[in-house]
């Protein structure tokens, strides 16, 4: 993700679920997993190949991990932005041993060439390896072991009708519940070896923005606070000071989330304007308003999406303490 730091990714790493049934909530996806994989180990086969949707920091990464761990399994990590070239596809899928599981992040923006490769290797376990170069470069066809893929991206709907097709099971990730983002906190708290109160918990799932990265991020934050400002102890008061200073409100909305739903009201009068403008007027990429901030505020209904642009509902004037112009603002 942009803006993951090093330190912080070892954080994260540090509170993944490593078996299925640690991994909280997305009973649906959970459910029809487990059966992908019991049903693959009884023939004693590779399972189909997989791809998992949803915002980040809902868990696809944790995810294609457990069922890494799930298979006995070897792990290779990579994503769509890493790959420059076919050529650097070429040489991972040849490298690939048997029933070993292939993580693509961010498939949805792998390069074409590269896409196409992956989509004959996945349907026909072979790779044309180009050798030599100019008019005296000779393709050679190179088999591959069975392998699976499993692709993560922030929007399937993005993905090339042809590659969708090459996998067997699509799994959509949704927003978590509060009451599953307690208990994220809850067992992150454990691994910590930090003593979270109940009311501290109830704090931070219900302002986690239905994201588990987010509830272990503010669990962090808090834990810093306690540590730096309060009295070690991780309550109600230490969860609500620390969400203050990093700017977290009452309904979860950060920083950037409530400067576009600023700019959407204040700018352009709550709208409909173009999504590439709305990046603009707060200085971010078309692509992380898109992936990071719009998911949460559509689903909480701060934001509406139209064929003519982006609009502010009127829970959006309502929670930055405006008022909705007469007869419009979405
Ligand atoms: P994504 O790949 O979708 O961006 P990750 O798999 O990296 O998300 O998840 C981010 C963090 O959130 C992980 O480090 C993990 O600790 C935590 N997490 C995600 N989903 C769950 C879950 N269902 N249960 C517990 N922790 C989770």
């Amino acid at each position: 993700d942009p803006g993951s730091a090093p330190p912080e990714r070892t954080a994260e790493a540090a509170l993944r679920p490593r078996r299925l049934d640690e991994f909280v909530g997305q009973q649906v996806v959970r459910e029809q997993l487990s059966l992908v994989l019991d049903g693959a180990a009884g023939r004693g086969r590779s399972p189909e190949h997989m791809l998992l949707s949803g915002p980040p920091g809902l868990g696809k990464t944790t995810l294609a991990m457990i069922i890494a761990a799930e298979l006995g399994a070897p792990l290779r990590i990579t994503s769509g932005p890493a790959i420059q070239h076919a050529g650097d596809l070429a040489a991972i899928l040849s490298s690939l041993d048997e029933g070993e599981v292939l993580f693509l992040d961010e498939i949805h923006r792998l390069a074409r060439p590269a896409e196409e490769m992956l989509y004959i290797a996945m349907e026909d376990f072979r790779v044309d390896v180009v050798v030599g170069k100019g008019v005296g470069a000779t393709s050679i066809p190179l088999d591959l072991p069975p392998f699976t893929v499993v692709g993560a991206t922030t929007r399937a709907g993005l993905l090339p009708a042809p590659l969708r097709d090459r996998f067997g099971f699509i799994g959509h990730l949704d927003f978590y519940a509060p009451e599953e983002l307690r208990e994220v906190v809850r067992r992150s708290a454990v691994r910590l070896e930090e003593d979270l109160e109940e009311e501290a918990g109830v704090e931070i799932a219900s302002r986690a923005r239905g994201t588990p990265r987010i509830a272990n991020r503010l669990l962090r934050r808090v834990r810093d606070w306690a540590q730096v400002k309060g009295d070690g102890r991780l309550d109600l008061a230490a969860a609500k000071e620390a969400l203050r200073v990093y700017e977290v409100d009452d309904r979860g909305l950060d920083r950037l989330d409530r400067a576009v739903l600023g700019a959407l009201c204040r700018r352009f009068a709550g709208g409909p304007v173009g999504l590439s403008t709305l990046a603009v007027a707060v200085g971010e990429e078309t692509e992380t308003v898109e992936t990071m901030v719009e998911p949460y505020l559509v689903r909480e209904g701060f934001l509406l999406r139209t064929p003519r642009g982006r609009a502010a509902a009127p829970a959006a004037w309502t929670h930055l303490g405006l008022e909705a112009p007469e007869g419009g603002g979405g």
